[in-house]
């Protein structure tokens, strides 16, 4: 079974008197209408255990979605003893089987439910509807195909034979089960992470952030009607220690594929370290995490490509993807050029609630990160060390809104220079033209982090440099572009340092992490 490299899902508009502008707004209707009572999906079945947590539009907290189920740790210790009774099964099944669940489930998403699962990002995570359209819709449509395309490559990887000798690889899927834990920003990681393993042969438990809920369990109900047998993926809601408890300690853990926050992915290994023992076999460890994102500019840049960059690259989806823009270094030459329009440009950005599909700006995901991107707002605004170009307010009374903020630092290892925030807040630093060697050498080490950054020149020595200079920098490295966006298939994304294990998630190094060769010779 051959899948051909697929195209890029289309990006619909949403432009006012288009169809699909008219399907969404009817199922944001709907869905804020109909709250939801949402059960755990535990071996096909769905799990109510009573205890509900209410489900709230980040930009409209007065409002509710719905309620779901949180679960325990005897609910994981049910999901792992559902996904390996169904192991033997999904594992035996004819790869080409496997293949036909998820690219009808990625038909499902382009077609009948792409309204739906937009509208339960939109709502439940506060996406406007272009960054929905570009997560719930085609990225995880993509990943879907692509991944099939790239695991019907590897599958056909094989030895070398020789004459009266034939040699063959097995592409086994683990012994065990996988865990998938998923963050609340992107639908698709939280719909990739599951099904990349599971497409392997893998069975799946798959736990995704509280906050991601409503769009998770909408993409878990899309893999249903696709027809993915019962016990495969798993959905759970329990909190880090009731799933750590089940599944760090079992025999058959075989691998965790997380993405989230490095201190979080941390603990996560440091608990797998104290278990190994416990272990029928070594777990793959695969983590996507924390970002402090940079764009470089040269005095060379144009100044509307750096104002562009920026601004795009920091305060789309509130500036919480893993890669938006965090930190700028700006060449004395263009500063005051750049200040002057970055500012103009940030304050035409409207800012509500994702129904008016003018707002550029919605809320942030809830008030743990509402308190802690202000924490850092409030500290500039007090420091003498940094100045707030623009933005620096914010307001929790309707839902989690802050402005979109440019600090100015005159230190260049200030804090919001060197943490990772998750919020609309970029940092700025105007470093001296002719400096440029030594500002390269500063943004490799400023930040433990190295995922994502942009050097804008039109200098192709600088680029050169640049390139050459910060090839550590970041997994994902941008000429002439923000530090966003990358496309399944075109751009594969991940990063190393305290960024992750760079195992570039939709692409072929990924799918190895949940194979296990089996090499098979036969001699005649
Ligand atoms: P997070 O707080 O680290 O949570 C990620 C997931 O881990 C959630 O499902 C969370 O569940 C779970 N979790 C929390 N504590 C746990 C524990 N002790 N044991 C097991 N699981 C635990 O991250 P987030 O706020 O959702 O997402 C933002 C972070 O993800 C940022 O750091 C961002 O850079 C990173 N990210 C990275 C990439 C990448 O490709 N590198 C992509 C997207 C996001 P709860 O909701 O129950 O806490």
């Amino acid at each position: 079974f051959n899948y051909p490299l697929p195209a890029n899902e289309p990006v619909q508009s949403y432009a006012p008197g288009s169809p699909e502008r008219a399907s969404l707004k009817k199922a944001l209707v709907e869905l804020k209408k109909k709250p939801l009572d949402i059960p755990m999906y535990i071996g096909g079945r769905a799990v109510k255990t009573g205890k509900k947590i209410a489900i709230r539009p980040p930009h409209e907290t007065s409002h509710v979605l719905g309620h779901f189920h949180m679960g325990d740790d005897k609910n994981v210790q049910q999901a792992i003893d559902a996904a390996l009774k169904a192991k033997e099964a999904w594992a035996n099944m004819p790869w080409e089987e496997r293949a036909h669940i998820f690219l009808k489930a990625a038909d499902l998403l382009a077609t009948k439910y792409r309204a739906y699962i937009n509208g339960t990002t939109m709502l439940g995570q506060s996406k406007n509807a272009y960054q929905a359209e570009i997560d719930s819709a085609c990225e995880l449509i993509d990943f879907l195909r692509f991944n099939v395309h790239y695991l019907s490559e590897i599958y056909r990887q094989q030895p070398a034979s020789s004459p009266g000798i034939h040699n063959r690889m097995e592409w086994r899927p683990l012994e065990g089960f996988v865990l998938a834990i998923t963050p609340f920003n992107f639908t698709a990681i939280g719909g990739n992470l599951p099904t990349s393993a599971a497409m392997c042969g893998n069975v799946v438990v798959w736990k995704p952030a509280d906050t991601q809920v409503y769009s998770a369990q909408m993409f878990m109900r899309i893999l249903k009607e696709a027809g993915l047998p019962d016990g495969v993926i798993n959905l759970v809601y329990v909190n880090g220690p009731a799933l750590g408890k089940a599944c760090f300690t079992h025999p058959d853990f075989a691998g965790v594929h997380f993405t989230g926050s490095t201190g979080v992915f941390n603990t996560i290994w440091e608990t797998i370290g104290k278990n190994i023992s416990k272990y029928r076999t070594y777990p793959r460890i695969v983590g996507e995490t924390g970002g402090k994102d940079f764009v470089l500019v040269h005095k060379s840049a144009d100044v509307d490509v750096v104002v562009t960059a920026l601004a795009r690259g920091a305060f789309e989806f509130q500036g919480q993807k893993c890669s938006a823009a965090s930190r700028a270094y700006i060449p004395s030459n263009l500063a005051a050029a750049v200040k002057s329009k970055l500012i103009a440009t940030v304050n035409s950005m409207k800012m509500g609630t994702v129904e008016n599909f003018g707002n550029f700006i919605n809320a942030v995901i809830d008030e743990k990160s509402f308190h802690k991107i202000t924490g850092y707002i409030d500290r500039a605004k007090d420091d003498k060390k940094a100045s707030i170009l623009v933005g620096g307010t914010y307001d929790k009374s309707e839902g989690y809104f802050i402005s979109p903020t440019v600090i100015e630092v005159k230190d260049p290892r200030y804090p919001s220079m060197v943490e990772e925030i998750f919020g609309p807040v970029l940092s700025l630093y105007v470093y001296e033209a002719d400096d440029f060697d030594k500002v390269l050498s500063l943004v490799d080490s400023t930040s433990p982090y190295a995922l994502t950054g942009s050097i804008l020149a039109q200098d192709r020595e600088a680029v050169a440099k640049a390139t050459a200079g910060l090839r550590n920098a970041a997994g994902n490295f941008y000429i002439n572009d923000k530090p966003t966006g990358a496309v399944v298939g075109q751009q594969p994304f991940g990063g190393a340092r305290a960024s992750g294990t760079n195992d570039k998630a939709g692409s072929m190094l990924n799918l190895y992490r949940w194979l296990s060769a089996r090499t098979v010779k036969e001699t005649f």
